[in-house]
């Protein structure tokens, strides 16, 4: 045996590489018997003559023509009896199975006995599959899936860390075990085929098992072979893979995949088992029960039903954390309301600010404008406000600041906008109104500031207000708002300037330039 090619990857893991051949090569008797069976014009007695040089292997011949897997009517009692009613071809097969059983190598931490079992599973399945696909030589199968997976000893020898690794994931789906082969470095598929090739075996045998894993690439003779090969792999782990459900769902893909009915089944898996229990001590494999698709069925029930209630708890646990995000969710929208309310809202007269102002007019002017109706603009402003301060005291001011808010309100109709414009400014949006009708609710404002002092503490304050008012009828110009405030202010210093505690109406413009 050659040393075991272990080399380390970059990360310093040990990994699998196999440069050569890890397995010794069958004894130089079953080359010739390959080389003897594969010529045109093979002669049957000198085959014969061969075989019997080696009496264990003639014996295993007989042992395996005799087993009810064939099920001859009489006892086959030589090796040119056997080769007689089996044919050349699968006598040879049956030469390249018990060659390659003989290959065990020793002292591997793998289980061994495991591996041949499972092997003779996907053997027995690639042939019962054959044999209900009418593929013409079922025999072949079954030869080439039982050393489909050579590769895994063969890798399994290169050093036990290996080994141990690949004999973790022995129960576990092909496709995984692939997977973790492929993680040490090298794939059984490839591996197995490099020992084929070594040993000189037929391609009808190695090419269907390079392709095993992945049959669309095979060459086009071989690649029904190496798909059938696939399924039975799958169709061998329903018996061997601890994931039952798992297991039921890939086999039942696999046959739909070679084209059988997902109604063959389980026939197929009681056939299978009928075969691996018929070959066993032919190939002397040692088997136990072979679980009846019964039992798999159920595993597989239960292994669903257990999966649907894992579902189920985590639905419930998902449902809950949906929940919980669905309130935080809810608390996080208040408290952006909150936010956005704060962001427009004077924090001392309550009303809406400046920012919310100039947003309301914004939309305000496009409604108007949609409409083709005026809106008018209020601007106010406290008379001799910084005199209340200054004789009050500051928190005076802002008392006097919060009434005129509340008496501004209080004077305004639902669809108005009254807000606290700057410091002691108010200034009031009124949709669909002309600056007539403006300059009435100004004058409402005005005359009820007026009309009442102001209650701060215990200073009775008097108040007045002036107005500036205007009326903007061109509300779809770009610029209406901005020239439509500075009419109402120009009102509003034109009311200051002629005495202050009343409204001034800003004339209308002339059509404004666009
Ligand atoms: P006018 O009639 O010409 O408007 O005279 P005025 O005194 O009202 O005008 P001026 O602009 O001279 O003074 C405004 C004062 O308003 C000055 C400022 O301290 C006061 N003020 C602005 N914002 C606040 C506030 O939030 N609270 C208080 N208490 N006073 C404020
Ligand atoms: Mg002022
Ligand atoms: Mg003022």
């Amino acid at each position: 045996m050659c040393a075991a090619p272990v080399v380390r990857t970059e990360r310093g893991e040990e990994s699998f590489k196999m440069r050569e051949p890890l397995l010794p090569a069958p004894p130089a008797i079953i080359a010739k018997v390959v080389q003897l069976a594969a010529q045109a014009d093979c002669d049957v007695h000198e085959l014969a003559r061969v075989l019997r040089t080696d009496s264990s292997l003639s014996a295993s011949i007989l042992r395996m023509a005799n087993s009810s897997l064939y099920g001859f009517a009489h006892k086959v009692s030589s090796v040119e009896r056997a080769l007689a009613l089996l044919g050349i071809r699968t006598v040879r097969n049956l030469v390249l199975c018990f060659g390659v059983r003989g290959m065990t190598p020793a002292g591997v931490a793998y289980p061994i006995d495991l591996f041949w079992e499972f092997s003779l599973r996907r053997a027995a399945s690639a042939r019962e599959i054959g044999r209900r696909l009418s593929f013409s030589d079922p025999e072949q199968l079954f030869t080439t899936a039982l050393c489909q997976d050579l590769g895994v000893l063969a890798m399994a020898v290169a050093s036990n860390t290996v080994a141990e690794r690949l004999a973790a994931v022995a129960r576990a789906p092909a496709a995984m075990r692939l997977g973790a082969e492929q993680a040490l470095g090298e794939g059984h598929d490839a591996v197995t085929a490099r020992l084929f090739s070594a040993w000189q075996f037929p391609e009808a045998l190695a090419c269907p098992v390079r392709y095993h894993h992945t049959p669309a690439l095979a060459p086009e003779p071989f690649r029904h072979a190496a798909n059938i090969c696939q399924a039975a792999e799958a169709l061998a782990d329903l018996l061997t893979v601890e994931d039952r459900a798992g297991a039921m769902g890939l086999a039942t893909a696999a046959l739909i995949g070679v084209g059988l009915p997902e109604a063959m089944l389980g026939g197929l898996v009681e056939a299978v088992a009928t075969v691996v229990t018929q070959t066993a001590e032919a190939l002397q494999i040692r088997v136990g029960d072979q679980p009846s698709y019964a039992e798999v069925a159920a595993a597989a029930c239960e292994g669903l039903l257990e999966l649907n209630s894992d579902y189920e708890s985590l639905t419930a646990q998902l449902r809950q954390r949906a929940t919980r995000q669905q309130r935080v969710a809810e608390r996080l929208a208040v408290k952006n309301q909150q936010l956005v309310q704060w962001a427009l809202t004077d924090e001392l007269t309550g009303l809406s600010n400046r920012r919310a102002f100039d947003d309301t007019l914004g939309q305000e002017l496009i409604a108007a404008a949609a409409m083709t109706q005026p809106i008018c603009l209020l601007l106010g402003d406290i008379d001799y406000f910084k005199r209340v301060n200054d004789t009050y005291g500051h928190a005076a001011g802002d008392a006097v600041l919060q009434a005129i808010g509340h008496r501004i309100r209080a004077c305004c109709r639902a669809g108005d906008f009254p807000a606290r414009y700057g410091g002691e400014e108010f200034a009031v949006i009124l949709p669909e109104t002309l600056a007539q009708d403006g300059q009435r609710v100004a004058e409402r404002i005005r005359g009820s500031v007026a009309a009442q002092p102001i209650l701060a503490g215990t200073s009775r304050i008097d108040i007045t207000i002036s107005f500036g008012v205007a009326e903007v009828s061109e509300c779809a110009h770009p610029r209406a708002g901005v020239l439509g405030l500075r009419r109402a202010d120009d009102a509003l210093y034109a009311a200051k300037e002629s005495g202050r505690n009343r409204v001034v109406v800003a004339p209308n413009p002339a059509r404004l330039a666009s």
